[in-house]
């Protein structure tokens, strides 16, 4: 983008007016946390597309049994919008879906709904300094333009499946845990599960004692530590709405608890051995069963792939109707499934427990930035990578919540999604005032991206385990790599110095307008 001096943005030349301010894709923590922070600094004309029916995201899609989050609620939630009537001490999925459900209401989100919405693609008009912006609904194809783009579709929403040789044959039900299919009756069924993510974790236990046969297709064995769960009493509960500074002051504790302790874990060599210890004494605990117990005994590190909690894992895989299986899947038969040992097992239903595709970021909706260029091809040539996590070099007035190096495998991402929102808050502010469009600087985005890959020189992802959190160069582009109140003190304060600000004719504030206009903001 061409840039020269000017200190009377008067004489700029009007661009013309964009049908909204602001528009928002997605209805989950990340896009609703965005519009209740536009709205408190008074920017009004903004609307929210989610190709859904209904807000909530992660926690309207995930509905299979036993789905909670493994972040405690007290801190998996708004900082500014406390639930004091959380009643598990890891909330299940509908609380938390009815909490983002009230939410949207007490902030007077509905209006500003478009649901059913699905966005399709969003070009960047460098003439008119506006996003042309594409979705699919019900009733056909919708046009608008916005100003500024805040993406918040979710880094863990695209369902990851493995491609398996003979599937199409297969004459049972199959789905993945993020589709779980409540029509179908597990009871006496001899059930396929393939994969130990997150989500297994949890929905293994929940069917264990219905189903007539188990069957864990395992390709690594997670860390699982004991869970510190509990039920929050409903005196706790009058506690927390009578005093909230008591809820706050609890809240905090929790943070500070998984941030200098669980962090430390990761990092550091030899608190992760103590909690190595911790995880199979869990296992030792849990299952009898000395074949079961050797497959589930994890091979790597703890810590370079998500850490999982759960009490009831290892009991459910310990029934005699369960089997762990660690041999590769060959082919899947009409009835059946054959590992590469040549051994043959019955099968009514298969249930993917495989996660996400972390990486649909880049290609679920075709975003086209400055000079035509399309953000899948520019992020496979540069990496997936953004300034402060946030925005890319190229791509003005375009912001992803939950971007590349964002995610926590210790913490609530809620606390990453709230920094994030103020940065962004700041910026279209700022561009406001400046009645300009805002990018970062390549070289503000590639020193920020270089420091971070140093910061994670030798913490645990780095030291040669595979997982979902690096990209298939070896590069953690999912991970921010140090402790989250730095990445708070990142975003705290935007830098008008690391951005360009080009207005209608191309043209770029002075020193002098830099200090002006930030005292505006
Ligand atoms: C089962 C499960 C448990 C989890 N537990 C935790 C936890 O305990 N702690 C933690 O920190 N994190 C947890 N996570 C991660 C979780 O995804 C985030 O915490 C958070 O919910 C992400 O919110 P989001 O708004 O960014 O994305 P999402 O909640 O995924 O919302 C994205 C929204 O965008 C919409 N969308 C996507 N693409 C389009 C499109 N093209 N057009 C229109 N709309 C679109 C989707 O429909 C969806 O509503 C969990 C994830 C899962 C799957």
């Amino acid at each position: 983008m061409s840039a020269t001096a000017t200190a009377d943005r008067s004489q700029d030349t009007p661009r013309s007016q964009a049908d909204h301010e602001v528009v928002i894709v997605g209805t989950g923590f990340s896009g609703l946390g965005a519009a209740i922070k536009l709205k408190e600094a008074g920017i009004e004309d903004f609307v929210l597309f989610d190709k859904a029916d209904s807000v909530a995201g992660t926690w309207r899609e995930n509905t299979y049994p036993g789905c909670a989050c493994d972040v405690p609620s007290h801190m998996y939630s708004f900082s500014f919008e406390q639930n004091p009537n959380w009643s598990e001490m890891y909330a299940p999925q509908q609380e938390i879906r009815d909490y983002l459900e009230r939410t949207t209401d007490k902030y007077g989100v509905r209006p500003h709904l478009r649901l059913g919405v699905k966005a399709v693609s969003a070009t960047w008009d460098e003439a008119e300094g506006l996003w042309r912006c594409v979705g699919e609904g019900k009733d056909g194809r919708i046009e608008t333009t916005a100003r500024f783009v805040i993406s918040g579709i979710g880094g863990l929403h695209v369902p990851a499946k493995p491609h398996l040789q003979g599937l199409e044959g297969f004459e049972g039900p199959v789905f993945h845990s993020a589709e779980w299919d409540h029509s179908v009756d597990l009871t006496g069924k001899k059930v396929a599960v393939i994969g130990t993510g997150a989500s297994a974790i949890q929905f293994v236990p929940e069917i264990a004692g219905k189903v007539g046969q188990l069957d864990l297709y395992q390709r690594t064995a997670p860390w699982v530590l004991p869970k510190a769960d509990r039920h929050i009493s409903r005196a706790e509960r009058r506690l927390y709405r009578r005093f909230p500074a008591l809820q706050r002051a609890y809240r905090r504790g929790i943070y500070l608890f998984l941030e200098l302790f669980v962090y430390r874990v990761i990092t550091g060599r030899r608190l992760g051995k103590l909690f190595e210890k911790a995880g199979l004494k869990n296992l030792e605990r849990g299952v009898k069963n000395p074949e079961k117990r050797r497959k589930l005994t994890p091979d790597y590190e703890l810590g370079c792939k998500r850490i999982l909690m759960s009490n009831i894992y290892y009991p459910a895989l310990d029934r005699p109707s369960s089997d762990v299986v660690t041999d590769p899947i060959a082919e899947v038969g009409a009835r059946s499934i054959t590992t590469a040992d040549g051994t043959t097992r019955d099968a009514d239903v298969i249930i993917y427990g495989t996660g996400f595709n972390t990486q649909a970021m880049a290609s679920s909706v075709e975003i086209t930035g400055q000079d035509g260029r399309l953000l899948a091809n520019h992020w496979h040539d540069t990496g997936i990578q953004a300034h402060r996590g946030t925005m890319i070099s190229g791509f003005p007035n375009l912001f992803f919540l939950l971007g590349p190096n964002t995610g926590l495998g210790h913490n609530s991402v809620v606390f990453m999604v709230e920094c994030q929102i103020r940065l962004v808050v700041q910026a279209i502010t700022e561009a406001r005032c400046r009645e300009a469009s805002v990018t970062p600087t390549r070289q503000a985005q590639d020193s920020y991206n270089s420091k971070m890959q140093a910061d994670l020189g030798d913490a645990v992802w780095s030291r040669g385990c595979k997982s979902w959190y690096l990209d298939a160069q070896g590069r953690n582009i999912t991970l921010w790599p140090r402790e989250t109140f730095h990445f708070y003190e990142s975003t705290r304060r935007i830098d008008p110095a690391e951005y360009e600000w080009a207005t209608a004719e191309g043209a770029a504030p002075t020193a002098d307008d830099h200090r002006e206009l930030l005292e505006v903001a």
